[in-house]
């Protein structure tokens, strides 16, 4: 594929999107382009996401009363309709020829980390299943915030507060009088290495609770369920501070439809490796060789691009590349499957996002090190495939 053109200005959208947003000191170009009123070309997803959005569509149906869940039956009935959703996947996954490779999404994790992916989803769709006691929901996305109609739960429901800029959609609403619990439905990891939540979930679900502070109400409950319902605290103090902190961003942006030039806007930090539009990004594309030659305190996303030297055709689906980055460094990237290296020759450009490494001292002494031997498979049963691998030449 040829590199696409990177951005160079962008319209500020009237909206930002909670779950987009990483934190309150986030790339703003990243929450601009993650905006669903901007178009632009993404790196191929991680089948991971793919994983979430299946599990995320049990945990739908499963709140929503659509599995038949009654005593003794309720394992049996939940595993049924995964396997269905998961066979729909595959089916969709095929047909597309940048993710066929991963179409058998249980074949992208060990068999251990599979079980336990589907024992946890399996039982938090149990679980939520006790919602289909309470009224029968709206149909899926047709709900809004303001209008909905009394106590009872709800899912998908959408929110928009102009005066905050803010617009989502609740995975499920629970209403009590003048009491509201919100909960979002995580399938994926929701704790650092230490127990503790995710600072980008706290600020997610933060900011979905200033929205509904704007509305009149007696108290909100803010609740991600995974495994567990973890409860993020959210009283008076809190929503103050919340609401000060997104006024002074707002009242740093420009109003809806201004142009702004791209690379202005773009933050080279922390969320750079969750972003899908590191090739289109020119802050990007121009910042990181340097910090491949530095050591940061934050992950560099495992890219590498530069100049191929060689190019190794070792057997089916097993090339290398040899290249001098654009850092200066010799570079090797071996286990890339044909489709990958076809066409590519010495001497060309190629940019390659998504990698994978085996270097397990790229993290040491509380810096990182970007290395300089990556793979798309690995040699060995140990280390992950970097499955999303995107590789681009020189148009
Ligand atoms: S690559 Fe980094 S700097 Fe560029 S938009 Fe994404 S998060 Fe922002």
């Amino acid at each position: 594929m040829i590199l696409p053109q990177a951005i160079d200005v962008v319209a500020m959208p009237e909206y930002f999107s909670p779950s987009q947003i990483g934190g309150m000191d986030f790339c703003l170009l990243r929450a601009i382009l993650a905006s669903t009123e901007v178009k632009v070309p993404h790196l191929l997803l991680h089948p991971a996401a793919e994983l979430g959005t299946v599990f995320h569509r049990l945990l739908e149906m499963s709140i929503r009363g659509q599995l038949p869940v009654s005593e003794g039956v309720a394992e049996q009935v939940v595993r049924g309709a995964l396997e269905s959703l998961l066979t729909e996947a595959t089916d969709r996954l095929r047909e597309d020829v940048a993710k066929c490779h991963y179409a058998d999404l249980a074949g992208t994790v060990t068999p251990l980390e599979w079980r336990r992916r589907v024992r946890t989803v399996v039982d938090t769709a149990i679980r939520m299943a006790r919602f289909q006691a309470l009224p029968a929901p709206a149909p899926r996305g047709s709900l809004h915030y303001p209008d909905l109609p009394g106590t009872g739960p709800w899912t998908e429901v959408g929110i928009q507060v102009p005066k905050l800029r803010l617009k989502g959609r609740m995975d499920v609403v629970e209403r009590s009088g003048k009491k509201v619990v919100v909960r979002d439905l995580k399938t994926g990891r929701v704790t650092d290495d230490e127990g503790e939540i995710l600072p980008l979930i706290i600020s997610q679900m933060t900011l979905y609770g200033i929205m509904l502070a704007s509305f009149d109400h007696g108290g909100i409950s803010l609740v991600v369920d995974s495994a567990e319902e973890i409860h993020i605290p959210f009283c008076p103090a809190k929503i103050r501070k919340a609401e000060a902190e997104w006024d002074e961003f707002l009242g740093k942006i420009p109003l809806k439809g201004a142009e702004c030039r791209a690379e202005k806007i773009a933050k080279v930090a922390e969320d750079c490796p969750k972003c899908s539009n590191r090739h289109v990004c020119r802050a990007y594309l121009a910042a990181a060789p340097k910090k491949w030659a530095e050591t940061p305190e934050y992950r560099i996303p495992y890219d590498t691009w530069g100049t191929v030297l060689k190019v190794l055709r070792n057997g089916p689906d097993n090339s290398a590349v040899i290249l001098e980055d654009a850092a200066g460094r010799l570079v090797k990237v071996t286990g890339l499957r044909d489709s990958n290296v076809a066409g590519v020759e010495a001497g060309q450009m190629i940019w390659l996002f998504n990698l994978n490494t085996s270097d397990r001292s790229a993290f040491r002494n509380g810096k990182w090190h970007h290395p300089v031997n990556f793979h798309e498979i690995p040699e060995g049963l140990v280390d992950r495939r970097a499955w999303n691998l995107d590789v681009y030449r020189k148009g």
